[in-house]
């Protein structure tokens, strides 16, 4: 891992990044990102408060016009250039992802930096296919066409799980679609998103075109989201975030575009002729991807009643084998969690689960050189009711739960029986089997005997209470553009024949 720069350096002049200006908040607070694998302070910066929402909405406002006539052409060049920025600082944002996430550096070098710079490259690409339907003459009358158009300033809010992912995924679309984008990542992780702003100016990307906000919820993110000047509320975040934004969004005037991408309960369900080794090793890369700080992580896995024990058995094993520690150590498998909060937020999950159910394996911090980051074990747990809170809430951890079930219909069942709809997967030899998980799983994706991987071409959203809206592909451009008809008269007659509902008699007769 070669670059490892001062990030108190690099972030001197501020955290705000704002009309092409990096500068820091003004809300009078710092906040410091701490390294959640040591506990030691990285960099404390000045939030933003309401004064910096304004200005960067104001900055974005008045990029909006210029970047919206800017041709497809235009857009999709500065977007290839911006693909090409990000590819060459490859190293600079693995190291700051994986320094303020904690998560292992493989992680961030093999997954959230190349990903990211395949969004870029895909979305320059997708900028020029911004498709309508087609022109015609559908009244006789008239000719009726559809014109794909940006919205304005959209504001984004974002999560910490993969900071530089969701910045990626919040602005790509929207600037390739002609809107500017005020983005407030977490205010655990603002670094990455910040040298994401700053390669696309570095791209040629106008300034204010991209706007980053550093601050927290409760006042910079409400006040973006509540802005009169933002036309679209783009979220991604837990549901009950969610939900106050959305309130806030619809009761502003006037009313915004929402777009929510909100938590995720996965279901993994095994039917009993499926590949076993498979599925056990599945389990384990989805359940602790990221330190199960994945909004599609593997959460509750459904195993059929002849493989129930096998699965257990072979999961407790390999869970045994995840390696625990330095996130810049190429060996380490599983770096901290986000913070000791959340840790302890997951131990609480857990403690709570051993008064109902089995603890199998983890379920505990790792002591001697890790004491002091925020760590936790690979935690399996089995017995635990249907109804119980472990298999019901997001836990956001690295705990996966395991239940057995008899009959296929038990198994879709209990996948669906949650709020969420995120994401899911199926396992069987049997096409059938996993047709019907496929068209009966209420979740916006289903993976067949597989479970994690996404790619720029296909959608990623929520069903039920995992939200509304596309994230990535070409569909995200349904989110980010509204399209509006046109219809021209051919007739140049004054008086035409759909007036005499109003007035008179008919003047002419149709053929
Ligand atoms: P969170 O909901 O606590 O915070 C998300 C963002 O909202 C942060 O930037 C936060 O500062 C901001 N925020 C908090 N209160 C706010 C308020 N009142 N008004 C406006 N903004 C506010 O979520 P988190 O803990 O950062 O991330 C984890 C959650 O994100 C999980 O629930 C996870 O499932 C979800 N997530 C979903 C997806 C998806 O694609 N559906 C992707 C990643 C993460």
């Amino acid at each position: 891992m070669g670059n490892r720069f001062q990030v108190r350096d690099r972030f001197a002049e501020g955290a705000q990044f704002i009309g092409g200006r990096s500068r820091p908040g003004t809300s009078g607070r710092l906040h410091a990102v701490v390294n959640p694998a040591t506990g030691e302070d990285i960099h404390a910066y000045e939030l933003a408060g309401p004064a910096d929402v304004d200005d960067a909405v104001a900055a974005a406002h008045a990029a909006f016009p210029g970047w919206a006539g800017t041709t497809p052409g235009g857009r999709s060049d500065a977007l290839h250039r911006l693909a090409d920025v990000l590819a060459a600082q490859a190293d600079d944002f693995a190291y700051a992802e994986s320094l303020q996430c904690g998560k292992p550096i493989k992680l961030s070098t093999e997954f959230d930096v190349p990903g990211t710079v395949d969004n870029a490259a895909f979305f320059a690409g997708a900028a020029r296919r911004l498709d309508g339907a087609s022109t015609g003459e559908y009244s006789g009358d008239h000719t009726s066409s559809v014109r794909r158009e940006p919205i304005g300033v959209v504001g984004s809010v974002a999560p910490w799980n993969y900071p530089l992912q969701m910045a990626a995924w919040k602005i790509l679309p929207a600037v390739a679609a002609g809107n500017t984008v005020v983005l407030k990542p977490a205010e655990l992780t603002p670094f990455t998103s910040l040298m994401f702003a700053r390669a696309a100016q570095e791209a040629g990307v106008p300034d204010g075109v991209i706007n980053i906000v550093t601050g927290a919820g409760p006042d910079a993110g409400e006040r973006l989201v509540g802005h009169p000047d933002v036309a679209m509320t783009s979220f991604t975040g837990s549901t009950a975030v969610g939900r106050r934004v959305a309130a806030i969004a619809t009761a502003a005037v006037p009313v915004k575009r929402l777009h929510l991408e909100l938590g995720g309960k996965a279901p993994f369900l095994v039917f009993d002729d499926a590949d076993l080794e498979a599925a056990v090793h599945g389990a384990v890369a989805a359940s602790l991807i990221n330190g199960g700080q994945d909004c599609t992580a593997a959460t509750r896995a459904y195993v059929q009643r002849p493989l129930y024990d096998a699965f257990v058995a072979g999961v407790a094993d390999l869970m045994a084998t995840v390696r625990l520690g330095d996130p810049f150590d190429e060996a380490t498998d599983l770096g901290p969690l986000i913070s000791h909060a959340h840790r302890d937020r997951v131990a609480g999950f857990v403690d709570r689960a051993r008064g109902y159910a089995r603890v199998v394996t983890g379920g505990e911090s790792p002591g001697g050189d890790w004491k002091n980051g925020a760590f936790y074990r690979p935690t399996l747990i089995t017995d635990a009711a249907q109804d119980s809170e472990i298999v019901q809430s997001e836990v956001f951890g690295p705990v996966l739960a395991v239940l057995p079930f008899d009959s296929d219909d038990e198994g879709v069942r209990l996948a669906n029986d949650t709020p969420y709809g995120l994401a899911a997967s199926a396992w069987s030899r049997d096409v059938y089997r996993t047709g019907r998980a496929v068209r009966e799983i209420r979740a916006g994706c289903v993976w067949v005997n597989d479970h994690i991987p996404i790619i720029s071409e296909m959608p990623h959203g929520g069903y039920k209470a995992s939200g509304f809206g596309k994230d990535m592909s070409a569909y995200s451009f349904d989110e980010y553009t509204q399209l509006k008809h046109v219809m021209y008269d051919n007739t140049a007659v004054a008086r035409k024949d759909w007036h005499r509902t109003v007035f008179g008699d008919r003047q002419h007769s149709r053929p």
